[in-house]
């Protein structure tokens, strides 16, 4: 059975060497991940430049089908799915190097490339950990391990992905849902060498941790599993904004 992994942190990453490590021991492994860091590059995806593309044959590499691309985790997807990997069965994109909870879905490399084998028709899974953790990495690897096989046995939903989080000395597992993770005082304005002005995209996390969420579950110390839907609409909202559609028509009429 073969699994497709990639990760937004890139070919240098510990949690992808572990991730590796643990995996090639019971399946079918093939690795397509950026040349460097892309967290934060979300799901965009490279239109205008070509991509280049480097088979990795170094250790721990060596042995398995790994391919580095200058690209982001999306193009790596991509590329895998139409080009370097045949015969994919699940697609597991980590052990990123820190959690992605509440609004990190959408900006996080490692939980897009997940969704987008999610939208190429493959059961996926993102798996994040407490950052520069060796031995929490394994812990995720072998949790990755798990949910792996879960996904095989079990399938997931059309349109449907597992977000795992993995924090230090994990008391237990806790399923979720997304909660809110917000970023205060995101910009900060510096002077460069020149005297001009230039920013710094950081911010503080500032979490709310309502019950049952994937934000409460990791600050608590348990593992949070969040399956996440990919149909984002809001079918409450659906239902309700008949006087939107009637006002626009009126103008048409
Ligand atoms: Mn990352």
């Amino acid at each position: 059975m073969k699994v497709l992994i990639t990760n937004d942190d890139g070919i240098f990453s510990e949690g992808l060497e572990i991730l590796v490590k643990k995996l090639q021991r019971y399946f079918d492994v093939s690795v397509v991940v950026p040349d460097g860091e892309r967290s934060g590059a979300g799901h965009a995806i490279t239109l205008l430049n070509p991509l280049r593309v480097r088979r990795v044959r170094h250790s721990p590499f060596d042995g398995i089908d790994a391919w580095m691309v200058d690209g982001t985790p999306m193009d790596c997807v991509i590329l895998a799915v139409d080009e370097l990997v045949k015969d994919i069965s699940v697609v597991v994109s980590g052990i990123n190097n820190g959690f992605n909870l509440g609004d990190d879905i959408f900006h996080s490399g490692t939980v897009s490339a997940a969704m987008e084998g999610t939208l190429l028709g493959f059961p996926s899974i993102a798996i994040s950990a407490a950052p520069d953790g060796k031995e929490n990495f394994e812990v995720a690897a072998d949790i990755a391990y798990t949910a792996v096989l879960y996904v095989v046995k079990n399938g997931l939903p059309d349109m449907t992905f597992l977000n795992i989080n993995v924090p230090k000395w994990s008391k237990g597992v806790r399923l979720t849902k997304q909660g809110r993770r917000r970023y205060i005082g995101k910009v900060h304005k510096y002077k460069d060498p020149r005297g001009l002005d230039c920013y710094w995209i950081g911010g503080k996390i500032e979490d709310e941790g309502e019950s049952g969420t994937d934000v409460d579950a990791v600050k608590n110390g348990f593992v949070s599993i969040t399956p996440v839907r990919l149909d984002v609409t809001d079918y409450t909202l659906l239902g309700r904004m008949e006087s939107l559609q009637d006002s626009i028509e009126k103008r048409y009429r």
